[in-house]
């Protein structure tokens, strides 16, 4: 297969915090120029039959997805699965233990808003939300949007529910090493989400490529929409020193809040070797 197709293989729908069915995700990406989607939605693969069967209707070759939440030197980091079974019982059964949290979080940070004045977001937010197991910040951000406390939604990740702002309320995610675990058992590929967002050390985002490796993450994601040129160049450089492949992703949620639309990104540089190279037999057409 051609390195350089148009593959996007990191998008989120209303089985978690995106605006956009599957398949209108599908049908967005194909017009788009998509030559390969995988429908990521964080720590839910509830998504995947109608992601499945709607590629299929617009013959987008496609990959499995999820995007699983991972608490890894006291942050939250993100780590992309690829190409795995969606139905393998260690994997469904992490990620439902993943999402089990959020609904008691919601209710904190609803409680912590309320502090400074800014009543009934949890109950507001609740509109916004497509499964009922997956509340999540960004549903938070769109009510309090609607409610005029902020213009748009980065503004409101600038002045409320990130760390040391109201309604941040901590929380312990899965392990980096059950991430990749359940990834790699089910078949798939593990890849680092956006490293470029974290807030990390240089010393820590050393352990943190060590130790995804040693755990037997195989990726990472060089063209999102989170990173700019000193990012493309600066991960297509760990993925020669890692010895890991590079994925191509926009992140896509919304087409009001999203910059980078499905299919948009630069392709990844020549020296990579494209993550989809080692999910060749993983792919649905
Ligand atoms: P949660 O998993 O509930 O903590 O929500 C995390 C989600 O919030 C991410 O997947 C993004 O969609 C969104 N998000 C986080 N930080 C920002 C930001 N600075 N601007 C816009 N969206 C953000
Ligand atoms: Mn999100
Ligand atoms: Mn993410
Ligand atoms: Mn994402």
């Amino acid at each position: 297969m051609n390195t350089l197709i148009n593959a996007d293989l990191h998008c989120h729908s209303v089985v978690s915090d995106g605006t956009l069915t599957p398949e209108a995700l599908a049908q967005r990406a194909k017009a788009n120029g998509v030559e390969l989607w995988a429908l990521t939605d964080h720590d839910e693969l509830g998504g995947q039959d109608r992601a499945i069967a709607a590629a299929r209707e617009a013959g987008l070759p496609y990959l499995t997805g999820t995007e699983v939440s991972v608490t890894f030197a006291g942050i939250t980091v993100h780590i992309v699965g690829l190409g795995m079974d969606h139905t393998h019982p260690a994997l469904l059964d992490g990620l439902r233990a993943t999402r089990g949290g959020r609904e008691q979080r919601a209710r904190e940070m609803s409680d912590d808003l309320a502090r400074v004045g800014i009543k009934g977001v949890y109950e507001g937010a609740l509109k916004y939300v497509g499964n009922p197991e997956l509340i999540s910040r960004s549903h938070f951000a769109r009510y309090l949007v609607e409610i005029g406390v902020s213009k748009d939604t980065n503004e409101v990740f600038r002045k409320y529910i990130t760390e040391g702002k109201p309604g941040f309320v901590p929380h312990r995610w899965a392990t980096l090493a059950d991430a990749v675990g359940w990834i790699t058992q089910s078949g798939g590929v593990a890849v680092i989400a956006h490293p470029g967002r974290y807030k990390l050390t240089p010393n820590e985002e050393f352990a943190l490529f060590t130790e995804f490796k040693a755990h037997g993450g195989q990726g990472v994601e060089v063209m999102t929409g989170a990173h700019g040129q000193a990012d493309y160049a600066k991960y297509a450089g760990y993925c020669q020193e890692f010895g890991l492949a590079a994925s191509r992703g926009s992140d896509f949620h919304s087409p009001e809040e999203s910059h980078t639309d499905l299919g948009q990104l630069p392709d990844l540089p020549g020296s990579v070797t494209p993550v989809w190279e080692l999910l060749q037999s993983r792919i649905l057409q």
